[in-house]
């Protein structure tokens, strides 16, 4: 019989991205066991009744036992401390990644837990997810066709990062390699920018007055534009404090140019507008048949 690509996966946060890899790699028939940690036992066992994980362990480091992969898939804000707690169940040789939306951030987590960075540390980002979280919202076909961005560092052994580039690509992935920096600067503008308009403009409008009425008459667009508003709030604001400096950048960026859109409307430029929104719909239009 031939080796599975995993003997043993422990998932440290079994929600949508942990929960839907647990999924993914089962129907490849790629790994033999998928071990669960996190800190309320009714979500583990929850995930244990949907078929996510064969089992689970509430201590980290008994859940790392036996693991030779550990994907990790909590919110940024708990990464440090799970791989605090994991560290002295942690065989010398596993291969350990993670699914979280920042790099930076995870990497000096990791260096402050571990000491020095493991050779089989691959901190990864998987560009796929929904406004949903939980068990519940995970499902097997999230990868399929979505690109996930690995961000291996110097330290980083190639063995492991093959290892977690065949684990993305048998849930239906294409992988990328990527270094850290520019992740986080690419990942502001595309994905933490647009939800920080989506939850400010849904906030905004909510804490107006006769707040019912504007939300009885929004149509199509407003629910296009704001859907990513339902997300997680805890999740967006660890995202927000731990890749604040591109965020930041972004955001300054994007300020003047409401700006001078804003000054075009006082003015009453036509031309100007039109200008932008040409743009704009050239390059969404460009983009989106790609
Ligand atoms: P989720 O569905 O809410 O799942 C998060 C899981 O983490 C839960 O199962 C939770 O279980 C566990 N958890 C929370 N705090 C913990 C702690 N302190 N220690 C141990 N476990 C903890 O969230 P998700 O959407 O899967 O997101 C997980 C990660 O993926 C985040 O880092 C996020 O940035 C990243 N990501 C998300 C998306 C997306 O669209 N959702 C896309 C790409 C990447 P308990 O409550 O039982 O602890």
């Amino acid at each position: 019989m031939t080796e599975p690509l995993i003997r043993q996966l422990t998932i440290f946060g079994v929600g949508l991205i942990g929960g839907s890899l647990a999924l993914a790699l089962r129907e490849a028939g790629v790994v033999d066991e998928i071990v669960g940690c996190s800190r309320r036992e009714e979500h583990l066992r929850q995930a244990l009744e949907l078929g996510v994980i064969d089992r689970y362990h509430l201590d980290a480091a008994e859940a790392v036992a036996g693991a030779d992969v550990v994907f990790v898939s909590v919110p940024l804000g708990a990464m440090r401390s799970v791989f605090e707690a994991m560290r002295p169940g942690l065989a010398a040789d596993a291969v350990i990644t993670d699914g979280g939306s920042a790099k930076q951030c995870v990497v000096d987590d990791a260096r402050a837990a571990f000491g020095t960075l493991p050779p089989g540390f691959v901190p990864g980002h998987p560009i796929a997810g929904t406004e949903k979280s939980g068990v519940t919202a995970a499902f097997p076909e999230l990868y399929r066709n979505r690109r996930v961005i690995l961000t291996p560092l110097a330290e980083s052994d190639p063995a492991a990062v093959e290892r977690v580039r065949a684990m993305w690509q048998a849930a239906g992935a294409e992988v990328e390699e990527m270094e850290v920096h520019h992740h986080d600067e690419v990942l502001a503008a595309t994905s933490h920018l647009p939800h920080m308009l989506a939850f400010g403009l849904v906030d905004s409008l909510a804490r107006m007055r006769d707040n019912d009425e504007i939300f009885r008459y929004a149509a199509g667009g407003f629910r296009d534009f704001t859907r990513i508003a339902s997300s997680d709030p805890v999740m967006w604001r660890d995202i927000c404090i731990h890749n604040r400096e591109a965020i930041l950048d972004m955001t300054a960026r994007y300020q003047a140019d409401l700006e001078e859109m804003v000054r075009a409307i006082e003015r009453g430029d036509g031309d100007a507008l039109l200008e932008i929104f040409s743009r704009a719909k050239a390059a969404r239009d460009r983009f989106c048949n790609e």
